[in-house]
Order: structure tokens, then C-alpha cells, then sequence
């Protein structure tokens, strides 16, 4: 399947990069962070406003100002932008901003909340959940489909297992078989999936050789400083070396 999203071709043999920091946090760092990977040939900013955080007290996200950074970053750099939805109170001020909108892996089976962005008609990103299996995933994005969405990207972002020296596993295996069960482009976000930086990289090659339609990697100019996510962060440099080698592999492996 291939569809076309702000004037990019997604799915079909088409290769697309989302990048862009966890969260919104000032409009210096979502300006520098999406001309970086935009130079860099990323396709689409990314970037956090509402944040659906484990911890009440942790930064929850700047919110609607976020949302208008957002736009403020696409005005400058022609970027369009992913962004995710966590209530569906939201649901119009997304359906005006948004480029594409996300469903994060803790509302993938928020079915209310699924039908209300379906209803839309709007791009979506959806990730699988945490502990979701394909099958699950593969529903929820029938939701959105039943009420009315078009254009769905479905996203591997690791699932939880036993194994604590990454922050979630990565799962693989969901691109060809997913593949096989739907004709939904399938993207990886090995960002989350590894929870540290050092690992992203082959991560993401990994899943650019198993036939991925896209990635989504998390780019911040100080890492150290991120108010979320900074240690899985990959600094403007890293993401453009790992820009080029991942459209250099997913070429190589093409069938
Ligand atoms: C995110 O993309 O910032 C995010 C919270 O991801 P996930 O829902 O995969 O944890
Ligand atoms: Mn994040």
C-alpha cells in the first residue's frame, strides 16, 4: 500500500525518516533540532506536546504551546510534523495541526480514543503496546480504519520482556509479519525499543534490513539536558550518519 502524506510517499518501496526530540521544550531547541535532521534528510519532525509519562511529576509536556512550535518549526524548515494525541478532548486542535498524528503505545488500546482520531480522517501512526500482540495491534488499527481513517502507519517500538538492559525488546519479527498480514506500511522505532543511544543505530539498521517502510529515531541536540528520554537521544551528528547508512542497507536488501 502506499499513500502520500504531506506531499511524502509513504509505504510502497519508499523509504521515510521521522526525527525529532521526545518532547516540545523551548522554540530554540525544536527550531535547531528540526533544521538538523531535516539537513540531515529526515522526512517528517517529530516531536512530543502532550507526554504520557509513567510519573505524575515528570514534565508532562508543554501542551498546546507545543502544538504551535510544532507549526512554527514546519513554517520554517517545510518539515511536517508527528505528534501525539493522549486525550480525545484534543481531538480538533490535532486535526487542525497535525501533519500525522500518534497513538502512543500506552493508548493503543484506548478504543475510545481510536475511534475519536479514526473519525478524523486524519494520518496515523499508531505503536504497538507494550505487551500487544500483532494480532492486538493489527485491531486497534482496524478501529481507526472502521471509523474512518485512511492512512495508517503501523509502528514496532519493542515490546516488555524479561530483559532489563534494554528498556523494551525489540521486535523484529513484527515487520515481515506484519507484512504478511496487512498491506499497512510498518515503521520501527528503535529509539524506544533500546532506551539508550548506543544501541539505536543498529537497531535501526536492523529493522531498515528487514524491509521496514520507515524509522522513527529520537534526535536532540543536548541529550544531556532532555527533559525526556535524553539517554536514548541520538545528537544531530549520529542521526545523519545513521540516515545515510539506513537508506544504503534498505536499498541493498530490497527485493
Ligand atoms: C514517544 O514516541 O515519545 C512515545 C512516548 O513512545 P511510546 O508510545 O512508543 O512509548
Ligand atoms: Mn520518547
Amino acid at each position: 500500500m502506499i499513500f502520500e502524506i504531506a506531499g511524502r510517499k509513504i509505504g510502497g518501496g519508499n523509504f521515510t525518516l521521522i526525527a525529532g526530540p521526545c518532547a516540545v521544550e523551548s522554540e530554540g531547541q525544536i527550531l535547531s533540532i528540526a533544521q538538523a535532521v531535516k539537513s540531515a534528510g529526515a522526512d517528517f519532525l517529530r516531536g512530543g506536546a502532550f507526554k504520557p509519562r509513567t510519573s505524575p511529576y515528570d514534565f508532562q509536556g508543554l501542551g498546546l504551546e507545543g502544538l504551535e512550535l510544532l507549526e512554527l518549526a514546519r513554517e520554517k524548515t517545510g518539515l511536517p510534523f508527528v505528534t501525539e494525541i493522549i486525550s480525545e478532548a484534543h481531538a480538533d486542535i490535532f486535526a487542525q495541526k497535525a501533519d500525522i498524528i500518534q497513538i502512543g503505545a500506552r493508548n493503543m488500546q484506548n478504543f475510545a480514543l481510536l475511534r475519536q482520531v479514526g473519525e478524523l480522517n486524519k494520518p496515523v501512526l499508531i505503536k504497538r503496546g507494550l505487551s500487544a500482540t500483532l494480532g492486538e495491534l493489527l485491531m486497534s488499527a482496524e478501529y481507526l480504519a472502521a471509523s474512518g481513517a485512511e492512512k495508517i502507519i503501523l509502528c514496532e517500538r519493542g515490546i516488555r520482556t524479561f530483559e532489563p538492559s534494554t528498556r523494551s525488546t525489540l521486535d523484529l519479527s513484527a515487520v515481515p509479519a506484519l507484512r504478511e498480514k496487512s498491506r499497512l506500511p510498518v515503521f520501527v522505532d528503535p529509539s524506544h525499543a533500546a532506551g539508550r543511544a548506543d544501541l539505536v543505530a543498529p537497531l535501526a539498521l536492523a529493522a531498515a534490513a528487514c524491509g521496514a517502510d520507515g524509522l522513527l529515531i529520537e534526535v536532540h541536540d543536548r541529550p544531556e539536558c532532555a527533559l525526556c528520554d535524553g539517554a536514548q537521544a541520538l545528537k544531530p551528528d549520529a542521526f545523519a550518519d545513521l540516515a545515510g547508512r539506513a537508506a544504503r542497507v534498505r536499498e541493498a536488501c530490497r527485493g
